[in-house]
């Protein structure tokens, strides 16, 4: 490990502890071999003036919520440092009270609650504490062999056997320091769990972490297998949306199912002794409030049903009755991650984030597994000491409240026509109610335009049919399957009278608004089959129900989406898929309308034009966003009974009514 120490950046925390402490806790947070999502903490001691203008001498520890990697300095809450060493000295604590305790001594109330492992840092003389899970060190102690490798390389390192983490570890390394002298070692190894190093100088604790992290890594190049296997295959994206779909209806909410086929990923899932070596426990106990204890083997082609998620649920719950006591409930039984036998890793999660972070702790176990193979052994923790962390109450509080669940969470979107107007609306809309969207235009602009909503734009011309069967594709090898689709996109133009019908608008309007819709929702709908609550949704117009003379093509391109959109209601609802027509009338705020045709068309009701635009029964202007939002309202469960629907979002027109 390389030291990203730098003697200008570190000049510029000159005087300030806690400036440099945020420093050197960033060098550690930027490399993920140390630290991963919220993983390990630092601390800083010193001295500051309480309320009163007193000095008091304080731990600044690292908050619960905050990051190494990005943390700052409000990220380190102040707690007075005399009681918190007292809290060490106790002969019992409980969580309840050690939590409050905590909290009691922080000097500002409203800051983050201390660490979990706050007292630890307290005990120790040093002014500088850094703490890391990291995987190289780990894994020599989820060994048989641990104690005695570590032992022989370690040999300034005090080794402590694995004890759960909170108060218990407190005291436990209180009492041992009370028969050595800190000095004469350069870290603490805590056995399946992690390092401590400590110093009165920040760039030494720091690179003290270093050099026994690269101590480890040395040790694994020189005894174990360099390189793990690879393997590079394609993958049956059907199956992967009814993986996730059975995974979705185990945990009760949608999920996204984010497939890690890298050559790595592949290598792993085509082990002969997968299912022998992957299902031993995690790398750290800390993992197993993101991962669970152990993931979910799949088949390379399961059964329909994917018969392995409600095996692994009825493990879980094994495991639960095995483990927990009255007192508990049970969480929730679905896996957070599977090996899918050839085709890679799959993180599940309620949005990316939370599967991005699942993918990364996957990799790294695979990575520390494989290594302990051929170290002599994998060998986790027994599963009790997983299963008192798994259900440790500060460990859940991690997850923070769950709140109220968005009507989308974990549902998987795309959108046609998704640049501006009621496309870009729609997916705002979507967005906003938990759903992943991907949105997708001719108008290179969406790559921007849905970046900003936090969202992935994909350039694709609807009338290539090769470009939307890939983008449907893709949307499901991004995130696992497909639920909603909205049929949006569409051209105008008006002023063309029969007679003077011109080809090229017949010809592209139909191409665009009408035959593009039906290419999109044949290649959408064998995954929307396999979707969770999957949804249909198709712009109509106002012109289909109440036409208007000049615009031939366009009325007659809205009334065939109709038509199809109700075929599609007939044959699509024994799969459960609900097809629904919204019928827009009179939004401007769209690509489709010019400062130029809104006055002409103004002028032809002998308007004006903030006439025109409210010239509907409620005398109210129809924006993009209320189409969005009554689209997203639609695939919705409030919907969930309603299929073949026709709804108007015109203000109220007395020619529909
Ligand atoms: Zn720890």
């Amino acid at each position: 490990m390389k030291s990203l120490w730098n003697d200008a950046d570190a000049a510029a925390c000159k005087g300030d502890d806690l400036a440099l402490r945020v420093y050197t806790s960033r060098l550690l947070g930027a490399s993920e071999d140390l630290v991963m999502h919220g993983g390990g903490n630092t601390s800083v001691k010193g001295v500051t003036t309480d309320f009163f203008g007193n000095e008091v001498e304080v731990l600044y520890v690292k908050g619960s919520g905050w990051d190494l990697k990005t943390i700052e300095k409000p990220g380190f809450p102040a707690i007075r440092l005399r009681e918190t060493r007292q809290l060490a000295e106790l002969d019992e604590l409980s969580d309840t009270d050690m939590t409050l305790q905590l909290r009691a001594l922080m000097l500002d109330p409203s800051g983050p609650s201390p660490s979990v492992e706050a007292i630890l840092h307290a005990i120790m003389p040093h002014r500088f504490i850094d703490h890391t899970h990291t995987d190289a060190i780990i894994t020599l102690t989820n060994n048989p062999r641990g104690e005695q490798i570590i032992g022989e390389l370690f040999p300034d390192c005090l080794a402590l056997p694995y004890i759960m983490p909170g108060f218990i570890l407190s005291r436990q390394v209180n009492d041992a320091l009370k028969n050595v002298d800190l000095a004469q070692y350069k870290g603490i190894i805590l056995m399946h769990h992690g390092v401590f190093t400590f110093s009165d100088d920040a760039r030494e604790a720091y690179e003290n972490m270093l050099e026994l992290v690269s101590r480890a890594e040395d040790y694994i190049a020189r005894n174990g297998v360099a390189q793990h296997p690879t393997a590079e295959r394609s993958v049956d994206l059907a199956e992967l949306a009814r993986i996730r779909r059975a995974v979705s209806e185990e945990r009760g909410s949608a999920q996204l199912a984010i497939l890690d086929r890298s050559p790595d990923a592949q290598g792993y899932a085509a082990r002969e002794d997968i299912a022998a070596i992957a299902c031993r426990g995690p790398i750290t106990p800390d993992h197993v409030i993101r991962t669970k204890r152990i993931p979910v083997i799949i088949d390379a082609t399961p059964a329909a049903g994917v018969p392995e998620v409600a095996a692994y649920a009825a493990d879980y719950r094994a495991y639960f009755e095995r483990n927990g006591s009255d007192e508990l409930t049970i969480l929730d039984q679905a896996p957070r991650f599977a090996i899918w036998r050839n085709s890679g890793s799959i993180a599940f999660g309620s949005s990316v984030k939370e599967c991005n972070i699942v993918s990364d702790i996957a990799r790294h176990t695979r990575w520390a597994v494989q290594t302990g193979e051929s170290l002599g052994g994998w060998q986790a923790l027994p599963e009790k000491d997983i299963f008192d962390l798994e259900y440790w109450v500060l460990e859940q509080a991690k997850l923070g409240k769950a709140g109220t669940p968005k009507a989308h969470q974990g549902k998987i979107a795309l959108v046609t026509g998704a640049n501006s107007g009621i496309g870009l609306a729609t997916c705002e809309a979507l967005g906003k109610d938990g759903a992943t969207v991907v949105g997708l235009d001719i108008d290179p602009g969406v790559e921007a335009a849905l970046a900003a909503l936090g969202a992935t734009g994909i350039v694709c011309d609807l009338t290539d049919d090769d470009a939307v069967q890939a983008a449907v594709e893709h949307t499901v090898a991004l995130y696992g399957g497909l639920d909603i689709i909205v049929c949006n996109a569409g051209m105008f133009k008006a002023g063309e009278r029969i007679e003077a019908q011109t080809r090229d608008t017949w010809d592209r309007t139909l191409a665009i608004n009408l035959t593009a819709t039906q290419r999109f929702m044949t290649a959408a709908i064998p995954y929307l089959k396999l979707g969770v609550g999957p949804s249909i949704l198709i712009v109509g117009s106002r012109n289909y129900c109440a036409p208007g003379p000049g615009a031939a093509a366009y009325s007659v391109s809205k009334a065939g989406i109709t038509q199809l959109a109700r075929v599609a209601a007939l044959e699509l609802a024994a799969d459960g898929v609900r097809v629904n027509v919204v019928h827009p009338d009179a939004v401007f705020d769209t690509a489709l309308w010019t400062q130029e045709a809104l006055a002409s068309s103004a002028a032809r009701y002998n308007m004006t034009v903030e006439e025109y635009k409210t010239k509907n029964l409620l005398g109210k202007e129809i924006r993009s966003s209320d189409v969005g939002r009554l689209l997203s309202a639609l695939a919705s469960d409030t919907f969930g009974a309603t299929t073949g629907a026709q709804i108007p979002v015109d203000g109220g027109s007395d020619r529909v009514i």
